[in-house]
């Protein structure tokens, strides 16, 4: 077991503030994305993968992941998650719905 971490300076995030904190930056972003998942990265590592499906993309089913690391302030992490929610969609427009 390693225990040894010092939670008093740093803020570290767990699955559920990091879902929280995902959730929040993508209902900022666009009504379309939604957090699927968050997955601590392996050996207590502070990078955490948030997985995330964006409805309505021509590439249906669409899931893709950010990469963030949780030992960071709330303002970061949120940002972070952001900016590359915000790439996403640059890339993945949504689809209108036209006739013709
Ligand atoms: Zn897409």
């Amino acid at each position: 077991m390693m225990l040894t971490i010092e939670n008093e300076h740093m803020a570290e995030f767990d699955v559920e503030d990091v879902s929280r904190i995902a959730r929040e930056a993508a209902r900022e972003q666009s009504t379309t994305l939604r957090i699927a998942g968050v997955v601590l990265g392996a050996g207590g590592s502070d990078y955490v993968e948030i997985l995330v499906n964006l409805e309505g993309c021509r590439a249906e089913p669409c899931q893709f992941s950010l990469g963030v690391f949780r030992n960071a302030s709330e303002t970061a992490l949120k940002d972070a998650v952001s900016e590359q929610l915000r790439r996403h969609l640059e890339q993945h427009p949504p689809v209108r719905k036209e006739k013709g």
